[in-house]
């Protein structure tokens, strides 16, 4: 028998959760979990243990400190791969986040394309998964194209993504979920389409690692990227799963020590995965604590927090669309917990986010680092609230009441 989903034990891990916000002392409701969610005491107490007890900096001493940080850190890397299913542990690389994780592909990979080839992206994309793109473009005379969404949808266009694939294609980079509208991509027809035409494909994994469970086999992508500061875990720290034989045939994305088997003053060999892609000390602490980030999810169960969000998404909609002039971005069939919203015309994305903050509720504003996103949308930038493991029905019911209050001040 399951135990019921019990929040107040969860919510009971995450002290933060306890602080009031601003002059009225309002309680938190952390409704920005898609830019960031919170982190257990037990991931807390794995990076204070780190610091601690552990401290050594890694594969750089016969001492026991550097042992013990050492074996840490590589433990964590098996802990990825057994998470994510990777075929070995020399295909985890850890980064400073998907940012790093793109812009190493994109440098790297892409490096070995030719002028004329091509890249196909979409235009859900985060920046991160833009911009490495169009340096690499620039740098190396490569075409950037993108898969529009379907007229009136929320969901991208595979037709026009079946069109936009030809003979040039060699690399292409979508979103496995976005962080905008919520819209959770078909992953496994997407990339089966990308081979087919004999492109690699690179899947942006930061909104669903927390959300659903990630087989980089089951999708056979080529490269997966995400971030630990959205699974619970530290901030900083980000892995990349690559596809072995690509791995080796790339060249090293950033030089320095760890990454050579040999140095000359002329000239150096590599070592070999992963390390030729981890040049320099990398936060070796917070590495060992994503080992933790991931008990702490897969002991929660990632299918029940997803239920779980997925339920307090139901209420909040349901709540915001009996509203007049509540618009909201984003309605895919099965699409992860985030709401992304506006209220009428004059109450802009900053108006109801500084608003909604004088009553304790933490939500994002802006454009949400998806400007063309925004352009297709016809908005400058909206308002999401999004949920996680540790939030509650009250909380969903606080954010409607100050949602109807904003409603009022505005002559909605
Ligand atoms: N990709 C998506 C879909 C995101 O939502 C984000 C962050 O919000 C990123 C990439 C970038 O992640 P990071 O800033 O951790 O590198």
């Amino acid at each position: 028998m399951t135990t019921p989903y019990d929040t107040d034990a969860i919510r009971a891990q995450f002290p933060i959760l306890q602080r009031t916000v601003g002059e009225a002392s309002a309680p938190l409701v952390y409704l920005d979990n898609t830019a960031t969610s919170q982190t257990p005491d037990c991931v807390v107490r794995a990076i204070v243990d780190g610091y601690t007890r552990t401290k050594a900096n890694v594969h750089r001493g016969v001492h026991t400190l550097s042992q013990e940080a050492t074996d840490a850190q590589e433990a964590t890397r098996r802990r990825v791969q057994r998470f994510i299913g990777a075929g070995s542990h020399e295909e985890i690389i850890f980064t400073r986040g998907t940012t790093e994780a793109i812009n190493l592909v994109a440098a790297s990979y892409c490096s070995l394309l030719q002028p004329g080839d091509e890249i196909v992206i979409t235009v859900m994309e985060h920046h991160s998964d833009i911009v490495p793109w169009q340096l690499a473009a620039e740098r190396h005379g490569l075409r950037l194209k993108a898969v529009p969404l379907r007229e009136g949808s929320s969901e991208l266009d595979l037709d026009a993504y079946a069109r936009l694939l030809s003979e040039r294609t060699r690399v292409v980079a979508f979103t496995a979920v976005s962080n905008v509208l919520g819209t959770v991509n078909p992953v496994r027809r997407m990339v089966d389409m990308a081979h087919a035409a004999g492109a690699v494909v690179l899947v942006d994994a930061a909104q669903a690692v927390a959300h659903e469970r990630v087989d980089v086999q089951a999708w056979d992508a080529d490269f997966v990227a995400f971030s630990s500061h959205k699974m619970y875990g530290p901030t900083g720290i980000g892995v990349l799963y690559g596809r072995r034989q690509l791995l080796e045939r790339m060249p090293p994305y950033q030089g320095g020590g760890e990454m050579i088997a040999h140095v000359d003053i002329d000239r150096s060999t590599w070592a070999d995965l992963p390390f030729k892609f981890e040049a320099g000390t990398p936060d070796f602490v917070g590495i060992a604590a994503l080992s933790t980030a991931i008990d702490w999810m897969e002991a929660t169960g990632i299918e029940r927090i997803a239920a779980h969000e997925n339920s307090l998404l139901r209420r909040a909609e349901e709540a915001m669309r009996a509203m007049p002039g509540v618009r909201i971005f984003g309605d895919a069939p099965g699409k992860c917990a985030i709401i992304s919203f506006l209220m009428g015309t004059e109450a802009s994305a900053y108006d109801i986010g500084f608003l909604l903050d004088q009553m304790g509720i933490a939500v994002r504003t802006g454009h949400h680092c998806a400007q063309p996103l925004m352009h297709v949308l016809g908005v400058s930038g909206v308002v999401r609230a999004s949920f996680a493991a540790y939030n509650t029905e009250a909380e969903v019911d606080a954010f409607v009441a100050a949602l109807r209050r904003i409603h009022k001040i505005f002559h909605l």
